[in-house]
């Protein structure tokens, strides 16, 4: 069968979402307090924890669970 420029397109959106969900979220709020340190102190983030910054682009959740904990660690 032959693939339409349309459906290609769904495919390589669907592999690209696939891929940003490869993690549950139990799996980066596990490595939130990492990366939040390191978001803080202003280095650049290692390649582990770039997974965590895309993924709080994607999840609100994740982003939510961020926001509280930079808060936290503000006060
Ligand atoms: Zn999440």
């Amino acid at each position: 069968m032959t693939l339409t420029p349309k459906q290609i397109e769904a495919l390589l959106q669907m592999l690209s979402h696939t891929q940003a969900e490869e993690l549950s979220c139990d799996e980066y709020l596990d490595r939130l307090a990492e990366y939040v340190e390191t978001y803080l102190s202003g280095s650049s983030l290692p390649e582990g924890l770039r997974a965590i910054e895309g993924h709080l682009d994607l999840c609100n959740h994740c982003q939510e669970e961020f926001q509280a904990l930079l808060k936290a660690l503000e006060d």
